[in-house]
C-alpha cells in the first residue's frame, strides 16, 4: 500500500481495520501523528529520524487529515486512543506493558481496562514521572511484552519507544498521549458529535484553555506550510 507524504513525512493510508492488521503483522513502532509532531520533527532531526523509522504512521486528528487532503489524499482519521484500545482487545491474553501518566491514573486505567477486557494480561506498569529512564527501559525490555503502550506525551513517548526498538523487535509499541487519562475515567473524552466532526481538539481546548497556546499558531501555520510546500511532497 502506497504511503502519503506530508511535508516530507510518510503517513500510512490504511483504514482503521487495515492499520490494526498491519501493526499486528509488522510489529514495531506505531506513531499516531499530529501537526504539532510534524512541526517539531521539522525542527528536530532526532525526532524526524524516529518518525522516519516508524513501522506505521497513522493520522491522528483532523489537522493531518486536512493537510493530506490539501495535497490530494483522502485518508481516514484514526484516533490513537481508539487504536490502542482495539489493540488491547486484540491481545487475547498475551503480555501487555503500560508506561506513563500519573500513578493514580495508570492504576485506575488498568483496573478499568481489566474490568472491560477480561483476558487482559498486564505484566508491567510504571507511572510516567520517573527519573531513572535506564531502569524503566531495562525493566520493560526484560519483560518482553507483546504490546507496549507509552503515555508520556510527545516527543518523550516516541523517544522512549525508539530506545527499545532493537531490544523489543517483536513488540507492538504505541505512544498513546493522554489515553490513560481517558481510560482512568478522570478525563472526559469529547462527546461523539465532536469526535465525528473531527473537533476533539476544540472540545479539549474549551475544557483546558491552556492548550490553546500549544495548538495555536501551530495548526494554522501547518496548513499554510502544507499549501506552500505540500505539492513538492510528491516529488521528494
Ligand atoms: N506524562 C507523563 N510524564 C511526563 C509528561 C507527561 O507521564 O513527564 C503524561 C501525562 O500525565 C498524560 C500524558 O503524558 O497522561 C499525555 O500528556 P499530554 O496530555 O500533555 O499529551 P498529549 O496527549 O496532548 O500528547
Amino acid at each position: 500500500m502506497e504511503r502519503a507524504k506530508l511535508l516530507g513525512f510518510n503517513i500510512d493510508k490504511y483504514d482503521f481495520d487495515e492499520a490494526i492488521e498491519v501493526a499486528k503483522s509488522k510489529r514495531g513502532h506505531v506513531v499516531t501523528i499530529n501537526p504539532e509532531m510534524i512541526d517539531y520533527a521539522s525542527k528536530n532531526i532526532n525526532f524526524a529520524e524516529i518518525v522516519h523509522h516508524a513501522e506505521l504512521v497513522i493520522p491522528d486528528g483532523i489537522g493531518v487529515q486536512l493537510g493530506l487532503k490539501l495535497v490530494g489524499n483522502n485518508v481516514a482519521r484514526i484516533a490513537g486512543v481508539d487504536f490502542a484500545k482495539r489493540m488491547l482487545n486484540e491481545t487475547k491474553g498475551s503480555p501487555v506493558a503500560f508506561v506513563g501518566a500519573k500513578a493514580h491514573i495508570i492504576e485506575k486505567a488498568v483496573i478499568n481496562l481489566k474490568n472491560e477486557i477480561s483476558e487482559l494480561n498486564v505484566i508491567y506498569t510504571q507511572d510516567g514521572y520517573f527519573t531513572d529512564t535506564e531502569r524503566v527501559l531495562n525493566e520493560v525490555a526484560e519483560k518482553q511484552p507483546e504490546l507496549l503502550l507509552v503515555a508520556l506525551g510527545s516527543p518523550k513517548q516516541e523517544e522512549f519507544i525508539y530506545k527499545l526498538k532493537t531490544r523489543l523487535p517483536n513488540t507492538i509499541m504505541i505512544g498513546v498521549g493522554g489515553s490513560f487519562d481517558v481510560w482512568s475515567g478522570e478525563v472526559e473524552r469529547a462527546p461523539e458529535i465532536y469526535q465525528k466532526l473531527g473537533l476533539e481538539w476544540l472540545y479539549r481546548t474549551i475544557k483546558e484553555p491552556k492548550r490553546f497556546k500549544r495548538i495555536f499558531p501551530t495548526l494554522p501555520m501547518f496548513v499554510l506550510k502544507v499549501l506552500r510546500y505540500g505539492v513538492n511532497d510528491v516529488n521528494r
